[in-house]
């Protein structure tokens, strides 16, 4: 299928990802008089920020992760296609993307790619199977499945050391999202799970937070990484610090510490956040404009963040390196809305040599540790505890999109804060089994299928990995 908005003799601009950066270029569009095509490979757009509420049960998936096109149904000059993009040809002015076997090519004037980016294992990509990371709801319905099944499976255990297993949870990287994650599970079993069982004691689980760094949340330092340790520690977190994951399997992990020593960490359910790579677009985009690429994959633009020699091509968010900006939603929202601009003020004549160039107002930014408290850094202004927290309440809900999200989620944030219940407390086995059994579709699809690949092989290991936690071993068989 060929897509051509162009039928009409409007500017065409294809927005690339439907995330902070390319929802915001999108709707800074709304009264230009162009024609706006959004392709996404989601039918929503995602809150991240959140994402770890929905994991430990506080949230629902519809919170924080509204349909894009019923946030665009009203800017009559967008359009959505859902697909994932798998090439864009610079020369032509068309990208392509694919959803199941079909194909659709299409045509722009203007381009912004805001595809974001994914997890990064710095090389050990194979961490993946038994770590996964935290970018998508499937992700946080999947940790979910994980986190609480490990507890249902210790319930039913009688052994010590593999109820100790069980009930270890392993978080890797110590910054906003960990902190936030471990948190969260140390609350839900001290808190809300806390009598829920029988046979074990869901209080004495343990929250491993673990990072090479020699602090944690060291994009702060300084006072509020002291204070955010204390309050975990708290809480009940264990945190290891200057301890390098080198191995991670089904059953737990290796950990180098700074003198080369090597240990062992029991732990059935484990977690990825200690790194970022940007969307594998960025380098296409970079090969075929000779752009430079960082170590994360992020393109370097130019101040006006366009390629060299397409000034109608904006690179912006996570995928985009300039100034040593941080991935953060300001800046890809901000990155999306100065886009925009650029755009519009080409269309009206403007040469784009003359446009000014991209300045970053920065905003600050926090994370929660615990219920009532909250990190947050705003310029040199350093808030924590509940100040913090009030503060943290008060812009997630104002950037939160759509005025029923933001009523749902504060009423289960009252509910989360003020009592020990979580309303999104249920976990199916599609969501524990279902990334596993989809790649292995996949490798079988590709022609790819390895040995043990399909819960066959000679240890058991695929079948193993993340499906493991929730299934008894005789169930297994049914993931695979
Ligand atoms: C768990 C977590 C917590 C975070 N917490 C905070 C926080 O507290 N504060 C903060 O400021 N920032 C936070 N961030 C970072 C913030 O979410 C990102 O900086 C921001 O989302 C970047 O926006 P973006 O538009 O560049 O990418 P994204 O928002 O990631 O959007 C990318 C979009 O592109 C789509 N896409 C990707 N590849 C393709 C393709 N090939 N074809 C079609 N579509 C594609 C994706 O589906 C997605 O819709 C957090 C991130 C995570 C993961």
């Amino acid at each position: 299928m060929s897509v051509q908005p162009g039928e009409s003799r409007r500017h065409r601009v294809v927005v690339i990802g439907s995330g902070f950066g390319g929802l915001f270029g999108t709707q800074a569009l709304r009264r230009a008089d162009v024609e706006v095509t959004l392709i996404g490979r989601t039918t929503h757009h995602l809150f991240q920020p959140l994402l770890y509420q929905v994991a430990t049960g506080i949230l629902s998936v519809g919170d924080i992760a509204p349909a894009t096109r019923m946030v665009l149904r009203k800017q009559k000059n967008a359009q959505v296609l859902l697909g994932e993009v798998e090439t864009i040809d610079l020369e032509k002015k068309t990208v392509t993307s694919r959803f199941l076997e079909r194909q659709t090519v299409t045509e722009f004037d203007s381009l912004i790619v805001a595809a974001g980016a994914g997890p990064s294992y710095f090389g050990n990509d194979h961490f993946a199977e038994f770590a996964p990371g935290m970018k998508t709801i499937d992700d946080a319905l999947e940790l979910r499945g994980r986190i609480l099944g490990a507890f249902e499976q210790a319930e039913l255990s009688d052994d010590h050391d593999e109820r100790s297993r069980l009930l270890t949870f392993v978080v890797v990287g110590a910054g906003p999202t960990g902190v936030e994650l471990a948190g969260q599970i140390a609350e839900l079993s001290r808190r809300t799970l806390k009598d829920a069982f029988r046979h074990i004691d869901s209080t004495e689980a343990r929250v491993v937070l673990l990072d090479g760094a020699s602090e944690v949340l060291p994009v702060y330092g300084g006072k509020l990484s002291r204070k955010t340790r204390k309050t975990l520690e708290r809480l009940g977190v264990e945190i290891q610090l200057n301890a390098m994951v080198t191995g991670v399997d089904a059953e737990g992990l290796t950990v180098k510490e700074k003198d080369g020593t090597e240990r062992r960490l029991e732990s059935q359910c484990k977690v990825w956040s200690a790194g970022v790579a940007a969307s594998p677009l960025g380098k296409q985009l970079a090969e075929q404009s000779g752009a430079g690429i960082d170590r994360a994959g992020r393109v370097e633009v130019l101040p006006d963040l366009s390629l060299p020699g397409y000034p109608n091509v904006f690179v912006i968010g996570d995928m985009m390196s300039l100034d040593k900006l941080p991935g953060l939603a300001q800046v890809a929202m901000q990155g999306g809305k100065y886009a925009a601009r650029q755009i519009i003020s080409s269309i009206e004549g403007q040469d784009p040599a003359q446009r000014p160039p991209f300045k970053y107002f920065d905003k600050g930014s926090m994370a929660t540790i615990s219920r009532f408290s909250a990190v947050a850094k705003v310029g040199k202004l350093e808030i924590s505890g509940f100040l913090g927290w009030i503060a943290w309440l008060f812009i997630h809900l104002l950037y939160l999109v759509g005025f029923s999200s933001k009523l749902s989620t504060l009423l289960s944030w009252t509910q989360a804060f003020f009592s020990s219940g979580r309303n999104e407390m249920a976990a199916t086995e599609q969501q524990v089994f279902a990334r596993i059994a989809i790649e292995r579709l996949r490798a079988h699809t590709d022609g790819e299928l390895t040995p043990g690949a399909d819960g066959s092989g000679a240890d058991g290991s695929a079948a193993n990995g993340a499906g493991a936690n929730t299934a008894p071993a005789a169930d297994r068989k049914t993931a695979g």
